[in-house]
């Protein structure tokens, strides 16, 4: 890997890829990687928790009783350089059998949704269920990209840049061929 920034224009928009701590980015919103239960967690969810603050989770319980598998949820920002917290649950990895490719395209389909309904330009993404629920990162890359690409490019959408912020150099090249 040359460099660890990549930028592909898609429709009207564009798809960054970075190495970085998704908490230190600038966006209107944050993506993050939640369980079901929106207890919190470790990984990305205990990082962006820490990071936020307690008003975070003390909206995410006021709000919302939990959140299914292939959908988001979305909160303030609390504490970080962004507006929003948009708070996606993807599958936990079993056996490639149980609708793990769907319920990860959803998952993200609908943080995208909602970052557009609240008029979002600039959107950040970690690599959802590939941590703890262990979703071969080799199969999420391209259906991270695929969506990010079709929600940039429906029509009158507000989004006009995602960037998948990757934790590691490995994670990153294996986004860059999928890009
Ligand atoms: P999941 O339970 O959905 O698999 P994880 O948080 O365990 O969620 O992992 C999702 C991805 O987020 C993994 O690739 C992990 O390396 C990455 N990650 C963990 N902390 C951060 C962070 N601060 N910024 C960006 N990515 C992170």
């Amino acid at each position: 890997m040359e460099s660890d920034r990549l930028v592909r224009t898609v429709g009207g928009g564009r798809v960054l890829l970075v190495r970085a701590d998704i908490t230190t980015i600038a966006v209107d919103a944050v993506i993050n990687a939640a369980n079901a239960s929106l207890a919190g967690g470790g990984g990305v969810d205990g990082a962006i928790h820490r990071a936020a603050g307690p008003e975070l989770m003390r909206e995410l319980r006021e709000r919302y009783q939990g959140c299914p598998t292939g959908s988001a949820v979305i909160t303030g920002g609390g504490r970080l350089r962004a507006r929003y917290v948009i708070h996606a649950v993807g599958p936990r990895w079993r056996d490639g059998n149980h609708r793990e490719p769907e319920l990860l395209e959803a998952a993200y389909r609908s943080a995208f949704a909602l970052a557009a309904e609240h008029g979002c330009a600039t959107v950040a993404a970690p690599a959802i269920s590939t941590g703890i629920y262990g979703f071969p990162i080799e199969l999420a890359a391209p259906l991270a990209i695929g969506t990010a690409a079709a929600a940039l490019e429906a029509p009158d959408t507000s989004l006009r840049e995602i960037t998948f912020a990757l934790f590691s150099d490995s994670d990153l090249e294996v986004f860059a061929r999928a890009l």
